[in-house]
């Protein structure tokens, strides 16, 4: 069946509409931060014994909201719920089930530029950023109830006197645990593919992005979905995350944050309590040590653009952020002095002003954490560019821009994700040595290659082995469907999200055979007794 998905289109803020829109959000939103956020267990709203601040990085004096703190016990009342709740779940049509994803798109669409605000309050987004986000989560209820209306139709080989069916069912309770990087997209994303796929739900958000993350509880409570199908459940991950985890009750993990956190999750995952009688799926999106590899004859301006881009947008807190670039010895001194000036003319500001380029990083712990790899860095390797924040430095969790050159590919700038600003420039003697220091990192989550060669490019795409490699533009920025998003190695163990095959690990696959020849078999006999 041809799948009639579209990607929703961005908002365009050259218009004066779209941004008279965004400016109205922010306004709106404004007036209504400092709320309360309660958990959301079988469709009652429990106040829990404590709260987590929310703050917004831009201006950390300011609560954006205070959402709800679960306990293990609320955590064993969510599982209990979903368990309750799965069978019937189960037992819904499918297209009923896509039909809830599609209404979640719409009201999303209605409340596009309220969704961004949150996000640029709470995580520091730049418009065009959090507008991004908002559009990806949209795509993922509409691509992933396309999906599940085409996986629902049973693949059948009927011969003479057998029929034979293949299809698909869920597989239980589903543990959903995000990141705050994208706060909504990625969470809607795990969720709904859940959801569609008739799993029942319990959705733990990031600690730092708990009220975007009740905002979209908010769209799927307005399409109404059943009571217990969907949980709702912010706290610390190190306190209720090992208990949903490890819970014997639980039958899918679906995690997307830090390799540390999704190792210990696919190990917790592996024991089998007593009375589990089934074994866990872990689907984890995890890190990435990206490369963008310019080649000798590439474009220059195009080069340094995409690379910025890459490595700057959103502070480099993406997974697909370009953390190292490779160039070759000919062409280094004169594209790393493009680069520093490129870099040099970012603007750093708070996020809810459209005027900066570069706004501040998630939290204290970042903040702190990337100044440690700054001071680092500057003793490990030659600074090219350290920007400064200035008196921004009181006001919000700020970090400018670092471009380290000179950097040892096996050093600690060449080889870590450090989720922040902060790009390692690596010199190479030809494309060979690009290529074998490009994969010589424990990921393979994205890349990049700027090159005008149809020969170097044909052998890069062979040979730079990451999930999603981006030839001639920026490595960020994956739209689903046309991108599907996630890699390999130690950067994920899933398959892509927004991607055909993503669905497949949320469902066991039946086969069921019968014979119909019948014989000596009178059902209506039997009936009518
Ligand atoms: P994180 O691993 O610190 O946290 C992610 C989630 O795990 C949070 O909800 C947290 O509360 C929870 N958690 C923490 N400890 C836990 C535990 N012991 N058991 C269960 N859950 C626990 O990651 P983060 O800082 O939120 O996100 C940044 C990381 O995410 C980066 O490494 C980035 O590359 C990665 N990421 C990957 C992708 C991808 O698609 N591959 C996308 C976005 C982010």
């Amino acid at each position: 069946m041809h799948s009639t998905f579209q990607i929703e289109p961005l908002s365009d803020f050259s218009r004066p509409e779209s941004r008279a829109a965004m400016k109205s959000a922010l306004e709106q939103v404004g007036r209504r931060l400092g709320g309360n956020y309660p958990l959301v267990i079988a469709g009652q709203e429990i106040s829990p014994g404590g709260w987590i601040d929310s703050i917004d990085p831009s201006r950390k004096t300011r609560v954006v909201g205070r959402c709800a703190r679960a306990t293990p016990a609320n955590a064993e009342a969510a599982i209990a719920t979903a368990v309750q709740a799965f069978p019937i779940w189960r037992d819904t049509e499918p297209g009923r089930r896509a039909q809830y994803l599609f209404d979640a798109a719409k009201v999303l669409r209605r409340r596009r530029f309220e969704m961004a605000a949150w996000q640029v309050y709470e995580c520091g987004k730049q418009w065009r950023e959090a507008d991004a986000d908002v559009a990806e989560a949209i795509d993922f209820c509409d691509f992933y109830a396309h999906e599940m209306i085409r996986m629902a139709v049973p693949r059948l080989r009927n011969v003479a006197g057998e029929d034979n069916s293949y299809f698909y069912e869920p597989r239980g309770v589903a543990v959903v645990i995000a990141p705050w990087n994208f706060p909504l997209a990625i969470l809607c994303g795990m969720t709904t593919a859940a959801l569609v796929t008739g799993n029942t739900v319990i959705m733990k958000p990031a600690e730092q992005s708990g009220v975007v993350a009740a905002k979209l509880m908010e769209v799927f409570r307005e399409v109404g979905l059943p009571p217990g199908v969907l949980n709702f459940l912010p706290g610390v991950g190190e306190v209720i995350g090992p208990l949903l985890v490890g819970h014997r009750d639980t039958a899918i993990i679906a995690f997307t944050g830090s390799l540390k956190v999704g190792l210990a999750i696919n190990q917790q995952a592996a024991v089998t309590p007593p009375g589990q009688h089934f074994v866990k799926r872990v689907i984890a999106e995890m890190g990435g040590k990206n490369a963008i590899i310019v080649d000798d004859d590439a474009d220059m301006d195009e080069a340094v653009t995409g690379v910025v881009e890459s490595a700057f947008g959103y502070q480099g807190q993406k997974c697909s952020a370009c953390s190292r670039v490779i160039v070759p010895e000919a062409k280094y001194d004169a594209f790393l002095a493009r680069l520093v000036a490129a870099t040099k003319s970012l603007t750093i500001g708070p996020a809810d002003d459209p005027g900066f380029s570069v706004g501040p990083v998630i939290d204290e712990d970042a903040f702190n954490r990337l100044h440690e790899v700054v001071a680092r860095g500057k003793a490990e390797a030659r600074t090219a560019y350290a920007g400064d924040v200035g008196a921004l430095a009181g006001r919000g969790f700020f970090i400018a821009p670092h471009v380290f050159a000179a950097v040892d590919p096996k050093s600690f700038l060449g080889q870590d994700e450090f989720f922040g600003p902060i790009l390692a420039v690596i010199k190479s003697r030809n494309l060979d040595e690009a290529l074998r220091i490009a994969n010589d990192v424990p990921y393979a989550l994205t890349g990049g290659l700027y090159s005008r060669s149809p020969a170097h490019i044909a052998r890069v795409r062979r040979e730079f082995r990451v999930g999603n490699l981006y030839i001639n533009r920026k490595c960020t920025g994956a739209l689903v469907d046309r991108q599907p998003f996630g890699g390999f190695k130690l950067s994920g163990i899933g398959s892509k999200a927004g991607g055909p095959d993503y669905l497949l690990q949320f469902v066991l696959p039946r086969t069921i055979t019968e014979n119909q020849m019948r014989r000596g078999f009178a059902p209506e006999a039997a009936a009518g007794e």
